[in-house]
């Protein structure tokens, strides 16, 4: 049997405070807006993105991410 591993799968992402990624899956199950007290962005869509492993810092896919 092959297994098959979805590396490619978007991402979706909180670009407030909280910096939450969650898993297409998670947004096609209902997850699609922020939901964390903390967070300035609570209550906002999550938007296809990455979050930086470097940083930490979540971006939009497409955005030219720059690391400080
Ligand atoms: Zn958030």
């Amino acid at each position: 049997m092959e297994v098959i591993i979805i590396n490619n799968q978007s991402e979706y992402v909180c670009l407030g405070s909280c910096h939450a990624v969650i898993s297409e899956g998670e947004y096609k199950n209902g997850l699609t807006v922020c939901g964390n007290e903390t967070c300035e962005n609570k209550g906002d869509p999550f938007v296809k993105g990455h979050k930086c492993e470097n940083c930490g810092a979540t971006y939009k896919e497409g955005q030219i991410h720059n690391c400080s």
